[in-house]
């Protein structure tokens, strides 16, 4: 590969493939982005019915790192929506099969202690069980289970873990922003953006070959850019779940938000912040529950539908839309013990090629990680061209 060329190219147009492509040409790069599908966005894409909007994949920020405030600072996060007092009093935790109004106290007074380091070669749950008992251990794996998409959070490393249980429960006041009409209302200010910075967007291009001339940016899911770069051995752990999208009338017992502790399941209205993404008169939700290993796929189901039983009292009298999936590998990454994010596969990949993702070597969870990496990779790829620029105009 040579970086002679002035342009960039990005395969790749979900989340870290646009970010990539505006920093690119805010650098003053020309930019060509291939994406395989008909519309840009991947995973970040939401499923417009008639009339429901379901996200096929992300749908929070965290307010709490360098990734929003790149989105913030370019007006891409505006427009934000926030429950009512009324909604927040309907979130429970599930505990020993009941739900309650706040965790068990070990959880709390565990959750409170911010200030202890957690140890990145041990895994979560012998660390936690030392401090505060298996009990509380696995609970604490179960409640952070929303943002890992896991069976067996307790495995990961201590530091991982903790630091996330710290970013979504330390806070007095949450850090997690939602945007009206979702992450596809920011996919498409991000598409408008990159389109007015003079970015080249085809869609409907699907990359098998990598071209000769750099820089180049893969920013698909890792397992497509291993076989794009030839390694096919490229891989890190990731989530594995059951995911039960319903839209129902509404209901006053129906639960805005439910954190389960004992199976790692969690329950979520889309509807108490936007209510402009089902009819009048009905709330949408969103169920995950994770995957045990070994466990086949239906069984999962039937566990997740048991929990909406729970939380959703009769909802299947009263559905009106409904949509089932599971996402395997595609909820970003998770540090096993002894790996932190500076473990995962690089972004530079040498020879002007750089490599985005969330599950590439870049902070955060999830999402974050696509737009850190991304911010990343295009530095390194407009700083390489600015070089070869430099030395093609002193010859
Ligand atoms: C159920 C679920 C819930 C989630 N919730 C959250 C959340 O609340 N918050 C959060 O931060 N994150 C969340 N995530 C994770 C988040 O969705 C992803 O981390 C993020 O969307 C990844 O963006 P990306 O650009 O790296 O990859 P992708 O979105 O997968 O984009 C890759 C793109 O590359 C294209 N492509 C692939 N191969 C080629 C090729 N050969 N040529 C051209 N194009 C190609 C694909 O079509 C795709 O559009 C969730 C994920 C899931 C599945």
């Amino acid at each position: 590969m040579t970086t002679k060329g002035r342009t960039i190219t990005i395969v790749g147009g979900g989340l870290g493939g646009l970010t990539a492509a505006i920093a690119c040409a805010e650098g003053g790069a020309s930019v060509v982005l291939h994406e395989a599908h008909k519309r840009v966005g991947g995973r970040g894409r939401a499923t417009a019915s008639a009339l429901h909007l379901a996200h096929d994949g992300a749908h929070v920020f965290y307010a709490d790192g360098p990734h929003y405030q790149w989105l913030k600072k370019r007006g891409l996060v505006k427009g934000l929506g926030w429950p009512s007092p009324l909604a927040f009093s309907h979130v429970r935790f599930r505990v020993d099969g009941q739900l309650r109004t706040a965790p068990p106290s070990g959880v709390l007074r565990a959750q409170s202690r911010g200030w202890l380091k957690a140890p990145v070669d041990e895994d979560f749950h012998s660390w936690a069980s030392k401090r505060w008992g298996e009990e509380t251990a696995r609970r604490l794996a179960s409640m952070i289970a929303v943002t890992t998409y896991d069976a067996d959070t307790g495995r990961l490393s201590a530091a991982f873990v903790w630091n996330l249980i710290q970013r979504v429960y330390g806070p007095r006041v949450p850090a997690v922003r939602w945007v009206k009409g979702g992450w596809q209302t920011v996919l498409d200010r991000m598409e408008r953006r990159a389109a007015d910075l003079g970015v080249r967007i085809e869609t409907g291009s699907r990359v098998d070959t990598l071209p000769e001339d750099g820089p180049l940016i893969i920013a698909t899911q890792l397992a497509s850019a291993g076989r794009l770069l030839g390694e096919e051995s490229l891989s890190w752990t990731s989530g594995h779940c059951a995911l039960l999208d319903i839209a129902v009338r509404t209901d006053r017992k129906d639960r805005t938000i439910v954190f389960d502790l004992d199976e790692g399941a969690f329950h979520e209205s889309y509807t108490m912040q936007d209510d402009s993404i089902a009819p009048p008169g009905e709330s949408l939700f969103q169920l995950q529950m994770p995957v045990r290993p070994g466990e086949r796929n239906q069984e999962t189901h039937g566990r997740l539908r048991a929990f909406a039983d729970q939380v959703l009292p009769g909802w299947a009298d009263r559905v009106t839309f409904e949509r089932t999936a599971t996402a395997k590998g595609r909820t970003g990454a998770l540090d096993l013990p002894g790996q932190t994010w500076r473990d995962r596969p690089a972004i530079d990949r040498g020879d002007g090629v750089y490599l985005v993702g969330d599950m590439v070597a870049a902070p955060g969870m999830r999402g974050e990680i696509a737009i850190n990496s991304a911010v990343a990779a295009a530095h390194l790829a407009t700083s390489a061209t600015s070089r070869s620029q430099t030395i093609r105009t002193n010859h």
